[in-house]
């Protein structure tokens, strides 16, 4: 039986049962077969067939054809070649005058008649065309057919024109042609005339003018125009096409450069042979050296020739006094980005043979070899690592030296600009500050550092000046390192509007004298070098000499001395941690001395990677000075603002840095003396203060507020150093991974989106085995990786399944092949008629004794398995739950492994019907994942398919339980919802991380005098909402790890036999999964509006990130439901409390009942309320009192079952109270345990506190009526409760980077790291579709015949 077969006899089936023969009738044999004519005519492989008599045919069949399947086939029929077909299907449809036409049907028709019958025949139909349809597309395609040919010149520009002339120049693709034409004439005056046209425009320009530019440069062999736009395209992220490549590396060999041309062939796919060729060539003719290898071989490797590139490098004779460390390093990164580790131990051992080759001895770089190969107990990966970094110490790089004192102004500036074009660094001597004054500045510097640690804290920096500590900075926010290992301290103007805004702060006289004194001659000194080399930077870039006095930059400058101090030893050797990380300056110009302490190195070109590092030395007594990024913006990239940093060299070193920055206010916009038609300017204007403020810490005063130690902080909330490292290494290398980008999710579309969670999940696959991650380490990378998918049920539920329910042989068997993905499954329960309800599931396993087989069968249509994940496109077997049935019995709900799909070719197996359930809520969020249905007609497995660890079926068909307790399965449910706990707590912390950022950087009201506006965290409204949502982030957090600690308790007491606790441990999970996912999905909403409008934005992670968790109030068990479940636990607890049966765990309290229904709190006063029995207490009192009165109600009626009924909203409250006096005794008893780290109790007790306080508000009706408080200490709860939060405060910001959450794992504009939160927004509303073109798609369509009033002619 044929697919199609199948699921009309299955539709027929369920369509009957469910007597709707109407719906029957349209899914019809007519329809069908209609379907398959056009797809006859597109495979149909005669080319000369008529299609029309079929194209009737099909018309009679399904009486009126839609235009869009009739577009659709004579798209099919161009995309296959199939002209003729196409053109007769088109023609055909312009006489059958029952479709309305349109200008797109008119285009197409134009370039197959230009493709069949010739231009002549294409001019003469576009003259038939009226004019109203002759539309862009029309234009469009007439004038593609005039430049495919030299002669056609006249009537392409003509064409052209007109399309000028009807504003139809919004596109790149007229351009494209015009462009691709001139280029063939070689017309590249009027070539570079269009790109200025487009630029003029705003038409941007797409891949195919890019291409077409660049072959024309390249064809005219104009290498210089050819590399300035090249760098144009980088910048834009444009890809290549491969002739393009080609043509390029064509032009380098006819210019001479064979070694630009291997470079180029390096990214032209299939290429190894030319460059093999070429780097034959070039040995031949050139003498070969270091920069020639390493072009070869990056050539090689991009082109995935690995051996080759090892081939070349066995040839490779190092030159020069050092051994070029970026060459190894160019295998070495392969290697360890591909996990060979073999290979990674032959490159060390060869590195150490190329050494003794050259008879290298020089005894630190023989040290740290020796370190690498015998490893220190490194692990390979770490190894190589090392290796890759210690070989970035790179050779010395030769800086020009500049003559401040030359009178010959023009040759400096001519020397300058060399220096700034190709290092963006050099050397200045003899700039006129006496060495005398040099010295004196070291001295008191080294006097300032070696202050007590407490002295220096006193001139903690404040707006930007003052002292920072060691580690307090990390100028590459990627590393994972702490912080750089360095301390410094900032001043900066003496005089003027910036001197008043930022005062500096100096020593004390009494400590240091002469301090202050020295200091501010040098920064005059320094400031007058500054202004004198910038007059000579401004003649190197063709200014006049004061052209940065005349913008305004020297005109009161951010003017800032840095003195820096980096200390010989860092605290550990296996991380990376660096004086100063790589970074950039963000000014015009930094002037730097040192104490002539090696160490700093600069990357000259940053787009390359593996980065090359060169070592840069002092000179005694001359600067070493360096372009900053706004000079760069001004020079449009032309002067470089290089890469560098500090290494540490195991040496203590001072330096003094002057970074001079233009004033806040000066507009820093692209010179026009380097920018042209082809090189835009690449930057937009922009305020050097804005520049500033968007490359800063925008929230580091508020982190630099904390009263605790943030790290510590971070190993509470990880649960311990172990977790919390595995954690953090997983994050970054999942943020790190562009495969995982997620930012765009929004704009995917269903298909788009679901394809990319297969390619994430496939490729999660790979690294967890390229990096033989264990368990704990995929489970968090896939836990990273963010976006849900099949493999979530597949290692969550459908493996948990067999491990809890399968005996040890199924266990053996599937469990094998699941955990290598050979099969992937999903849990397959819920059906459309019954989720909660699991023992009303319909579905059957009937066991045939006669094949010694289960039939599973869909007997109806609510029976379909509906919602499982991982079930609609990819499980290909899923765990199926049906009604066990034997010799003619119902033995109730059982689990049984059903294949889906054929392990060969994907497609569902015989009498199965497998689908997709639909698109849910939100963009992205859980439409990554396939929720699927599933119905079953009469399939067949064999009976060791039953998961039979519980109960088995015999050949014979006897149905047998086990002697395994039935009990077991709850140690399996205990375990998923101390899961589903504990992503609670993180999907609440990441909400709350965005809403507290973003409430610390967004100001409003408040502004006096023109000062700055109140922050909106300051809003004790703001408050109120947000600081409980924090502190139930971090009780969740607790109540998760307890949760954990009772899943071990339950496993080791059912391996004993102790069933005892497990009703308790039990009701408590559910009831805790229930209340800490509703209080989640609610917090994420109120997170939402805690953010004002910008919360709204998808990008702010917020609505994704609700659409995504809400779900969990649903899944595994609906949260009322689960509560009702606490409720009659709870209910039988109070009955048992005279019976002498003592109640446990969670329920102990209750043990103490006539305590608790007579006490009365003891509070007086507010602080009276941070007492954990007294806050115990009134908890316990609540919820006893709450279940007492439940019960007694209950006890009222004479049939219990219709009392539960009626009083299910008491019931459901009462388990909540139950649920809240968990989560607040497991948050104190949280800190009762023993925890380090300066100030984290506290900051902890406070959270404590104001989670109980909030609940007691929140909930005062409870303690009111049952009289647990009174109204008197339910103000002094609250008067408490103020107090925390301005506690509280201060270290908020501080107290959601603990979560230590990448910016990639929160994708939120609004909750990164640095708040640098506006431009962000801006960067993301511009990649929005509707923003690629300023006028609208539907424009000439929709808008303009409203706007110009022609509504009636208009074909809508
Ligand atoms: C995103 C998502 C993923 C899922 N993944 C899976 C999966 O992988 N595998 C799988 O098998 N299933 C899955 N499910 C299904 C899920 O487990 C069920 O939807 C869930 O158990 C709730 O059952 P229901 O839909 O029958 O709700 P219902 O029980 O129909 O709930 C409807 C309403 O009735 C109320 N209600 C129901 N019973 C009672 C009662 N006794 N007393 C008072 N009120 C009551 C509920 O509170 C609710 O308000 C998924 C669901 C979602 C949303």
């Amino acid at each position: 039986m044929c697919k199609t077969q199948i699921l009309q006899q299955h539709a027929r089936r369920i369509l009957a049962q469910s007597n709707r023969s109407c719906l029957f009738r349209s899914y019809g044999t007519v329809s069908a077969a209609a379907q398959n004519l056009p797809s006859r005519i597109v495979t149909d492989s005669n080319q000369n067939a008529h299609i029309t008599p079929v194209l009737e045919s099909w018309q009679k069949q399904v009486h009126q054809v839609k235009p869009s399947d009739l577009r659709g086939l004579i798209k099919n029929l161009r995309d296959s070649n199939q002209f003729s077909k196409a053109l007769e299907a088109s023609k055909w449809m312009g006489e059958q005058k029952v479709f309305d036409i349109v200008p797109e049907d008119y285009s197409a028709r134009l370039h197959l008649v230009e493709n069949l019958l010739g231009l002549e025949e294409a001019e003469k139909f576009f003259k038939s065309i009226p004019k109203n349809m002759r539309d862009y597309s029309v234009y469009a395609t007439l004038l593609s057919s005039y430049t495919k040919s030299e002669d056609r010149l006249d009537k392409a520009e003509a064409t052209f024109e007109k399309m000028r002339e009807l504003g139809f120049l919004l596109k790149p693709s007229p351009f494209n042609s015009m462009i691709s034409l001139y280029g063939q004439l070689q017309k590249l005056d009027m070539v570079e005339k269009l790109v200025r046209e487009m630029q003029e425009t705003k038409v941007e320009c797409d891949s195919p003018t890019v291409n077409n530019i660049l072959r024309v440069y390249a064809d005219t062999c104009k290498i210089k125009a050819m590399e300035t736009f090249k760098t144009f395209v980088d910048e834009q992220g444009i890809k290549l096409e491969g002739g393009t490549i080609v043509a390029m590396a064509k032009a380098y060999l006819r210019s001479g450069s064979i070694e630009k041309a291997i470079e180029m062939y390096g990214n032209v796919e299939g290429s190894e042979k030319e460059v093999y060729r070429l780097w034959d060539e070039y040995k031949k003719e050139t003498k070969v050296n270091d920069n020639g290898y390493r072009t070869v071989l990056s050539s090689l490797l991009k082109l995935d020739d690995i051996q080759g590139a090892e081939k070349v490098y066995e040839e490779w004779k190092p030159e020069g006094p050092k051994l070029d460390m970026s060459i190894p390093s160019l295998l070495l990164s392969r290697y360890y980005a591909e996990g060979m580790e073999m290979k990674i131990d032959q490159m060390v051992k060869s590195i150490r043979k190329k050494r003794y080759e050259m008879h290298f001895k020089k005894i630190k770089e023989r040290l740290i070899l020796r370190r690498v190969i015998v490893g220190m107990g490194l692990k390979v990966e770490q190894m190589a690592k090392e290796t890759i970094r210690r070989s970035e110490m790179g050779t010395t790089l030769l800086l020009p030296i500049i003559d401040l004192s030359s009178p010959e102004k023009i040759s400096t500036a001519q020397l300058i600009r060399q220096a700034c074009l190709e290092h963006g660094f050099f050397y200045v001597k003899n700039h006129g500050i006496s060495e005398e004054l040099v010295e004196r500045v070291f001295k008191e510097s080294k006097g300032f550092f070696n202050l007590p640690l407490e002295e220096k804290m006193a001139l903690l920096r404040r707006d930007l000046l003052g002292y920072t500590p060691l580690y307090a900075e990390k100028l590459d926010p990627s590393l994972s390192s702490i912080g750089d290992s360095k301390e410094s301290f900032y001043f900066g103007s003496l005089e003027g509007v910036l001197a008043q805004r930022y005062p500096n702060q100096w020593p004390s006289e009494g400590i240091l004298p002469s301090w202050r004194q020295t200091m501010e001659c040098y920064y005059k000194n320094v400031l007058s070098v500054g202004r004198k080399l910038l007059g000579l930077i401004a003649l190197a870039l063709d200014l006049e000499e004061d052209f940065f006095e005349k913008v305004g930059a020297l005109n009161d400058p951010t003017a800032v001395v840095r003195l820096l101090r980096y200390p010989g030893e860092v605290i550990s050797s296996d991380v990376e941690t660096y004086g100063a990380s790589a970074h950039s300056d963000y000014g015009m110009v930094t002037l730097l001395l040192t104490d002539g302490v090696p160490g700093l190195q600069v990357c000259r070109d940053k787009s390359k990677h593996p980065h090359i590092w060169e070592d840069v030395p002092a000179i005694k007594g001359a600067f070493i000075v360096n372009i900053g990024d706004m000079m760069e913006r001004w020079a449009n990239g032309l002067f470089r603002s290089t890469l560098h940093r500090v290494m540490p060299v195991g040496k203590e070193r001072y330096s003094v840095v002057f970074f001079l920055d233009p004033n806040p206010d000066c507009n820093v916009k692209c010179l026009e003396s380097c920018c042209s038609e082809t090189c835009p300017p690449r930057f937009p204007p922009i305020l050097a203060g804005d520049y500033i403020k968007e490359r800063i810490d925008h929230l580091a005063d508020e982190r630099n507020k904390a009263e605790f130690d943030v790290e510590e902080m971070k190993i509470v909330w990880a649960g311990s150093r172990h977790a919390f490292e595995v954690s953090d290494r997983i994050a970054r290398l999942v943020a790190s991974d562009p495969v995982f980008e997620k930012s765009n999710r929004a704009r995917l579309s269903r298909k788009e989106l679901f394809k990319s969670t297969l390619r994430k999940c496939a490729h999660a696959f790979k690294r967890i085995i390229e990096l033989r991650l264990n368990e704990e380490e995929a489970g968090k990378l896939r836990h990273f990786i963010d976006q849900p998918a099949y493999v979530d049920l597949h290692w969550g539920m459908f493996v948990p399944a067999i491990k809890g329910q399968g005996t040890e042989e199924q266990q053996k068997k599937w469990l094998s092949l699941a955990s290598k993905m050979q099969i992937i499954g999903c849990y397959a329960q819920t059906e459309l008629g019954h989720g909660s309800n699991v023992q009303g599931l319909e579905t059957t396993a009937t066991f045939d004794p006669k094949t010694d087989e289960f039939v599973i069968h869909t007997p109806t249509q609510t029976a379909s398995k509906w919602w499982p994940g991982g079930l609609g496109k990819v499980s290909t077997h899923a765990v199926v739950y049906a009604r066990l049935i034997t010799n003619g019995k119902d033995y109730g709900i059982h689990g049984f492994i059903v294949q889906l799909r054929s392990l060969e070719d994907h497609s569902p197996l015989p009498n199965i019907t497998v689908g997709d359930i639909g698109t849910k809520m939100g963009n992205g969020a859980y439409n990554s994942m396939d929720n699927g249905f599933l119905m079953f007609d009469h399939v067949r497995i064999p009976r060791d398919q039953m998961l039979m660890r519980l109960s088995k079926v015999t050949r014979e068909g006897k149905y047998v339980p086990s002697d395994v307790p039935k009990q077991l399965v709850y140690g399996t449910m205990v375990y998923v919802r101390q899961a589903i706990v504990a992503d609670a707590s993180i999907a609440l912390s990441r909400a709350v991380c965005i809403a507290t950022r973003y409430s610390a950087v967004r100001r409003q009201f408040g502004a006096h005098n023109g000062g700055i506006e109140t922050q909106v965290i300051d809003y004790k409204t703001q408050q109120n909402r947000l600081f409980p949502l924090l502190a139930s982030a971090y009780a969740f957090r607790f109540v998760g790890e307890w949760l954990k600690w009772l899943y071990t308790d339950v496993t080791e007491r059912l391996a004993a036999s102790d069933f005892a606790t497990l009703p308790e441990a039990h009701a408590c999970t559910a009831g805790l999964k229930s209340l800490t996912t509703t209080a989640t999905a609610d917090a994420i909403e109120e997170c939402r509006k805690l953010c004002g409008g910008h919360g709204y934005l998808w990008c702010s992670g917020l609505p994704e990130l609700f659409a995504v968790y809400v779900p969990a109030c649903t899944y595994e068990g609906d949260n009322v439901v689960l509560q009702l479940q606490v409720a009659r636990f709870l209910m039988k607890t109070v009955a048992q409390l005279g019976s002498g049966k003592v109640p446990v765990g969670t329920t102990a309290y209750m043990g103490r009942a006539a305590h608790l229904l007579q006490c009365r709190s003891g509070v007086q006063k507010a602080e009276d309320w941070l007492n954990p029995d007294a806050v115990l207490e009134a908890f316990e009192a609540r919820a006893l009192r709450m279940a007492v009165t439940c019960a007694k109600n209950l006890s009222k009626f004479e049939n219990q079952e219709q009392g539960f009924q009626e009083l299910l909203a008491d019931l459901v409250e009462a388990a909540i109270a139950h649920c809240q006096l968990i989560v607040v005794s497991k948050f104190i008893a949280k800190l009762e345990q023993d925890i380090g780290g300066k100030g984290v109790k506290k900051q902890l007790n406070n959270l404590c506190y104001i989670y109980a306080l909030y609940l007691l508000h929140k909930h005062l009706g409870d303690f009111l009526s049952t009289n647990s408080i009174t109204p008197k200490q339910a103000s002094l709860a609250n008067d408490q409760l103020r107090s925390l939060y301005s506690q509280v405060r201060p270290n908020a910001v501080a107290l959601v980077d603990a979560f230590n959450y990448t910016d990639h794992y929160l994708n939120s504009v609004l909750g990164r790291y640095d708040g640098n939160v506006y431009p962000k927004l801006f960067e993301e509303a511009w990649k929005d579709p509707l923003n690629d073109s300023v006028v609208p798609d539907g424009y000439h369509e929709y808008l303009r015949p409203v706007l110009k009033q022609q509504l009636r002619t208009a074909r809508l």
